[in-house]
């Protein structure tokens, strides 16, 4: 059986906790790997590691650090096959979907390749007689990033692509069901010419989070996971004094206005709420028609649609998804189903027979579809995460514009319509964070930012961007006095512009 071990200071650290996980490969069902789980001392080894690269790694001048990010990019297009052949056999997502993971945590590091100019600071010349003042952005020092299984390499690169990029160091925690390719990241990282104990991977479960969110050393916490998770991560991390920025959950909408393309809306949701088995946090695993007409000519047409799709393992080019990560987020998907048909949901797709023939213990689920979907329901307001799209028919705009906006998540929505007017006003109102205009998955590119409202996210800092840069450096604000002539008598009331 293959072990995977820690990354710290530039190798593989053999951990000694004894405690393991199992690294499943969701097609066969078969257990691939077994990945070694951190003790608190494995954790510290990193942090200690991390805090002595950083002194010198902070000293090095940024264009030098975004050459690093530069022959990162370059390294990663390279291996770009390889890697997304891995990751697909432990996540269960389709190989051109894997390719999507590495390609929108790329669009970061190409990003963070711009560093040296983002970090520019600010200037005043003259702010009094003699005063210039300057401002300034530092590094924290040494900062973690705590990673779900769902996009095992988009969200560790949109987390130490910027912060090494400014000049910390980073302990990446990636979830442990599927750790190989964050390992591979931070060797390619050391490869493209990070110095050692830049970059280290820390595997593990709640017993190393909490050693991170409680280690004196670790300046700042990059969260991204389940709300309940992370509402606990923002909590602790907060406690011990290190900034935090939690992102959990969603419960994506799509409206959809009476005089949208529906072609094109069939086509949209059914990427969006299907693909990647509906594991994605800025699914759309939620329609609402607005209109009688419009919900029931939108229901034959997505059953028609939801025909056509075909489940399959990760490297059927075909598939247009593959297996879930494990065989308990299986059941849970098909649990939350049989929810929604006794609270009284009108099941018109059931997903939960099917069967990939010769993978029968793979961890496949079909996709489902459920009409008749109201506020009340728990299969409403709680996330599912599965290749299941819920339809809660609305009579008007006001009632359809409510709906997110009233829901314990704000990740992300959508609005399909041709009236310009409508979207704009929707955009405006909606209480959520991240808005699609005729767009079904608004994830923002790499040099906006990304981040949730409400459940969907704690703190108050999004992800890349500027906001990230925020995040992982601190202000420092200069004033200097170079005067001239005769001494100045002493000056005993707080000082002022006159
Ligand atoms: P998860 O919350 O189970 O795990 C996330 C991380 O927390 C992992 O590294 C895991 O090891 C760790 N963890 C697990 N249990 C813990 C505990 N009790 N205490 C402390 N840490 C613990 O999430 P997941 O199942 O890996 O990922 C799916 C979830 O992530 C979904 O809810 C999805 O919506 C969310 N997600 C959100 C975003 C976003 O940006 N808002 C992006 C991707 C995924």
């Amino acid at each position: 059986m293959r072990d995977i071990a820690h990354f710290v200071n530039g190798q593989a650290l053999i951990g000694a906790s004894g405690r393991y996980g199992d690294v499943f490969n969701p097609n066969t069902g078969e257990v691939q790997a077994r990945v070694q789980l951190a003790s608190d001392a494995e954790v510290d080894a990193a942090v200690q590691a991390a805090a002595k690269a950083q002194i010198g790694w902070a000293a090095t001048n940024p264009q030098r650090r975004a050459r690093v990010m530069f022959e990162f990019k370059r390294l990663i297009e390279r291996d770009m096959n390889s890697l997304a052949e891995i990751l697909s056999s432990e996540h269960g997502k389709v190989i051109a979907d894997s390719k999507g993971d590495i390609q929108r945590g790329l669009e970061v590091i190409e990003f963070a390749c711009g560093i040296p100019h983002i970090l520019k600071g600010e200037y005043t010349e003259g702010a009094g007689p003699g005063i210039d003042v300057y401002s300034m952005r530092q590094p924290l020092g040494v900062v973690a990033g705590i990673t779900p299984f769902n996009f095992p390499a988009m969200i560790p690169m949109w987390m130490f692509g910027v912060a090494i990029a400014v000049g910390n160091s980073f302990i990446l925690k990636p979830s442990e069901k599927d750790p190989t390719v964050p390992v591979k990241l931070a060797e390619l990282m050391m490869e493209a010419g990070a110095p050692e104990g830049v970059l280290n991977v820390i595997h593990g479960d709640k017993s190393a989070v909490d050693a991170i969110l409680t280690h004196p050393l670790i300046r700042a916490v990059s969260f991204v996971g389940s709300s309940d998770i992370a509402h606990y991560v923002y909590q602790t991390g907060t406690a011990h004094g290190k900034r935090v920025q939690a992102m959990g959950g969603a419960k994506n909408h799509g409206i959809v206005l009476p005089d949208a393309d529906l072609d094109q809306v069939v086509k949209d949701l059914s990427g969006a709420a299907f693909g990647s088995a509906g594991e994605r946090c800025m699914a759309l695993p939620v329609v609402v028609p607005v209109g009688k007409a419009t919900g029931d000519e939108l229901r034959e047409r997505l059953v028609a649609e939801i025909e056509t799709l075909q489940v399959g393992i990760s490297t059927d080019t075909a598939a247009h998804y593959g297996p879930v990560v494990s065989s308990q987020h299986r059941a849970k998907i098909a649990d939350y189903i049989q929810i929604g048909v006794d609270e009284g949901a009108e099941l018109v797709v059931d997903g939960r027979d099917f069967q990939l023939q010769g993978f029968e213990k793979g961890f496949f689920i079909g996709p489902s579809l459920f009409d008749g979907v109201t506020k009340g329901m728990k299969t409403y307001q709680e996330e599912i995460f599965g290749p299941v799209l819920q339809m809660v028919r609305a009579e008007s705009f006001e009632e359809a514009l409510a709906l997110p906006s009233e829901h314990q998540y704000g990740n992300g929505v959508a609005i399909f319509t041709r009236n310009g007017r409508a979207a704009r006003e929707f955009a405006a109102r909606v209480n959520v964070g991240m808005v699609g205009i005729n767009v079904p998955i608004p994830v923002p590119v790499a040099y906006h930012t990304f981040g949730g409202w409400k459940r969907s996210a704690f703190g108050d800092t999004n992800q890349h961007g500027v906001e990230g840069v925020k995040f992982y450096t601190k202000v420092k604000t200069v004033t200097a006095r170079w005067p001239e002539g005769d001494v100045e008598d002493s000056a005993f009331v707080i000082p002022t512009m006159k």
